[in-house]
């Protein structure tokens, strides 16, 4: 059985009190994604501008204290590995740095400080500094993850999105044991290799670009789309097919990887989009079945009130309300799938 791409459309009638209660129909569209079993409702109808980015706040807060993350503060502020372990204290590539996040969330919790500079907007991000936070991510899994299976890189830019600090950084987690959303991820893509001998990965690509109206297309290893069934109002998805991991891709491959995720913060920006989520899950082990996929989600503040895209139906539902398709998003994407400013 292929692939099942799952959706299904709601009515709601009323009098409408904006074309004097003339009888008036809406639509609700319910997805469910068959890769990752996420749900999502598309109503269309309420999408507004989102304006130009503006972190003016936030830099206006930052500037009553220092910044642990900058070049001048970050030997003394920063944590440091166990000397047994890193006995240099901190994992450098390029600009970035990598040392133990003192805020941990698993047992291999750590930190990754993209840059040198302290704030960047969306668009000023360069691919090479995301591949020298994906490498060294990598290189962190390698020599502090023995015998951890499941792994994230995860970024939070910008408060909205619940970063603590303006200075850009990811925070990589490993585990033995998967998240709930990778152990749904992982179970998925079992089930289908059990049922159908191949990888699940490779039958929804396969699907996604003959269907066309979600595809962006390739970059280095990855294949990037909108998913049918998004996890916010803008959602971009890269994955990688063959059951590979992040430490299994050559640097030239991470670059390629980068350099999608630098399209779409251009994108972003473009979009007013000024705070996102990130996550890169990847198996550690070649055995540990979990696919290479990367996400980047917008987290968004609605104007004229500033309404977050998050309420109940997200946090007490666990489905997503969108006020775009899919399809709409990978339509405004495609003019900045080049590396050239559009
Ligand atoms: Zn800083």
């Amino acid at each position: 059985m292929p692939l099942k791409f799952h959706a299904r459309r709601h009515q709601s009638s009323f009098l409408d009190p904006f074309r004097n209660f003339a009888p008036s129909r809406v639509e609700v569209e319910l997805r469910i994604d068959p890769l990752s079993g996420d749900r999502s409702r598309i109503l269309s109808f309420r999408y507004r501008d989102l304006g130009r980015v503006d972190h003016s706040l936030f830099l206006e807060r930052d500037r009553q204290r220092p910044c642990p993350f900058c070049p001048e503060n970050l030997p003394r502020m920063a944590g440091r590995f166990l000397p047994e372990l890193v006995p240099e204290g901190h994992l450098h590539r390029g600009q970035a740095v990598c040392f133990p996040n003192v805020f941990p969330y698993e047992g291999l919790s750590a930190v990754v400080v993209m840059t040198r500079q302290h704030y960047l907007r969306p668009s000023q991000i360069k691919a090479e500094q995301l591949s020298d936070a994906f490498l060294l991510a990598a290189e962190s899994f390698r020599r502090l993850g023995r015998g951890l299976r499941f792994g994230s890189v995860n970024w939070n830019y910008m408060m909205p999105a619940g970063a603590g600090l303006v200075h850009p950084h990811v925070q990589t987690a490993g585990s033995t044991a998967p998240t709930r959303y990778q152990a749904r991820l992982r179970a998925r893509a079992r089930a289908f290799a059990r049922r159908e001998s191949r990888d699940i990965v490779e039958a929804y690509l396969e699907h996604e670009q003959s269907q066309g109206a979600r595809w962006l297309g390739r970059l280095g290893p990855a294949y990037w789309l909108a998913p049918f069934a998004p996890r916010a109002i803008y959602d971009l998805m890269a994955l990688v097919p063959g059951g590979r991991g992040l430490l299994e891709l050559t640097p030239r491959q991470v670059q390629g990887l980068a350099r999608g995720v630098a399209r779409v913060l251009r994108f972003f920006e473009s979009a007013g989009v000024g705070a996102f989520n990130l996550s890169l899950h990847t198996a550690l082990t070649p055995d540990a079945g979990l696919p290479l996929m990367l996400r980047m989600v917008s987290r968004v503040h609605i104007p004229p009130m500033g309404v977050d895209e998050i309420n109940y139906f997200e946090k007490l539902h666990e489905e997503t309300v969108c006020f775009l398709s899919p399809e709409e998003v990978a339509k405004a994407v495609r003019p900045f799938w080049s590396d050239k400013k559009p």
